[in-house]
């Protein structure tokens, strides 16, 4: 039976987690109160590009936002992978003619973020005011991003450390690209990611030393394309640089622990992961998928408020640890020129490129994440190979 009163709720941050959050929330007949302290525009003008997975899909579709998302979506079929220091070592990800992914802009993702939140009933937005609202709510969800003054405030540790690796981000206009595919390359200085955009546009994501990509991203457009192009796998060619690279710092942190009290920590304010394989943002949404779960259980009156955040913690801390000792794994193989190593790197990618079945599940375990995360309140089920209705949902 549902609740007399609707519950409510405070979600603070409004990135690509919060606002996904307060949706969710707010679908599930909670009164939400988003905040942020930087305004609308600043929040849409963040110069990135989301590798989207299949978790990720099924999440956005089942909120209704995937419909709206379509035109600036770029599907890709191909991920190509290969190893710099292996020579002919490839391996080729595909799924017949489905995507595998989707390469989606910042802008147009959250002015459609924030333009559902604007007009969602039972929804308050609070863009560009420093002060957090004062209001009491019955749960607070912090998805303040990795520098969360929220998780400080609970006393709540977020250990791990910092790669000595930065990471470039920039768009290019890129010749000799094989449509609807997309490659990521481990150099030893760091793993280079070219995700397609469109148009023959694409996304370069190029791990390096900070000292390097602090370098490169002080270069002219000439030198900067040069050393882009030494970097490039075979046959890829960046003609034009579309807008200025930015470059920011690594980490791999995860916090002591994600919920306290009536409190808990959704996206980068619990979690940060090196960019290598997309994963950063697919977690943060998976957090909210389950987030989701929980809080329409307790809508709907099956479990109590103070259940949530310790049930929503225990369900979310695994998938967040395997993602981000899978990542750190992928970085401790493969950035570096170790001589030992190259027999296990030679080993694994021959592994994968001969056997389809270990394709299938690394691709699998990639896009839908290492733990599956059952059916959606929205009745798709994302932990199926192409997010079908799961057959609970059909049973209804
Ligand atoms: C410079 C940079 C470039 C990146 N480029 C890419 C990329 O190209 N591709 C990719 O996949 N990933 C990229 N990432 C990572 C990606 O941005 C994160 O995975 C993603 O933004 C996490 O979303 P989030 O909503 O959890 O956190 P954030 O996006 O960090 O959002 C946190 C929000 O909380 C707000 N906030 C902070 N403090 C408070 C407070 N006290 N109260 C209320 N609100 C608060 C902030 O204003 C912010 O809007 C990049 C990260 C950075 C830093």
């Amino acid at each position: 039976m549902a609740l007399p009163v609707a519950p409510s709720v405070l979600v603070s941050g409004a990135g690509p987690t919060g606002c996904v959050a307060a949706l969710a929330l707010v679908a599930s007949g909670w009164r939400v109160v988003l905040h942020d302290p930087a305004p609308a525009s600043a929040l849409a003008q963040r110069a990135r590009a989301y590798a989207l997975t299949q978790s990720t899909r099924c999440l956005l579709q089942s909120l209704g936002l995937w419909e709206g998302l379509l035109p600036h979506l770029q599907p890709f079929q191909r991920l190509l992978l290969s190893d710099h220091a292996c020579g002919a070592a490839e391996v080729l990800f595909s799924d017949g003619d489905a995507a595998i992914g989707w390469v989606l802009d910042h802008r147009p993702l959250m002015d459609l973020l924030l333009r559902r939140c604007a007009s969602a009933d039972g929804l308050q937005l609070l863009l560009g005011d420093p002060e957090r609202p004062s209001q009491p709510t019955d749960l607070q969800v912090h998805c303040e991003g990795a520098g969360s003054r929220a998780r400080d405030a609970l006393g709540i540790g977020y250990p791990g450390w910092d790669y000595r690796q930065g990471c470039l981000t920039c768009q290019v206009q890129l010749v000799g690209a094989t449509p609807a595919t997309a490659w990521e390359v481990f150099r030893p200085e760091g793993p280079l990611a070219v995700l397609p955009l469109g148009g023959g546009r694409a996304q370069v994501v190029w791990s390096g030393p900070i000292t390097a990509c602090q370098h490169r991203q002080g270069l002219g457009e000439t030198a900067f394309l040069e050393a882009l192009a030494a970097a490039l796998p075979p046959g890829l060619l960046a003609s034009q640089l579309l807008e200025p690279p930015a470059s920011f710092p690594v980490a791999c942190r995860l916090a002591g622990r994600l919920a306290r009290g009536r409190a808990l920590l959704c996206g980068e304010s619990g979690h940060r992961c090196h960019p290598v394989g997309g994963q950063g943002l697919n977690l943060c949404w998976r957090d909210v998928a389950v987030l989701w779960q929980e809080a329409a259980a307790v809508a709907a009156g099956a479990r109590p408020i103070e259940a949530l955040p310790r049930r929503y913690a225990r369900r979310r801390w695994v998938d967040a640890l395997l993602t981000l000792a899978a990542t750190d794994l992928l970085i401790r193989l493969f950035s570096n020129r170790s001589l030992p190593l190259l027999p296990l790197r030679r080993l694994g990618l021959g592994a994968l490129a001969l056997s389809a079945p270990l394709r299938r599940l690394a691709l699998a375990a990639a896009s839908r994440g290492p733990v599956p995360l059952g059916s959606l309140p929205g009745g798709l089920d994302s932990g199926s190979p192409r997010g079908e209705q799961s057959p609970l949902f059909r049973r209804a």
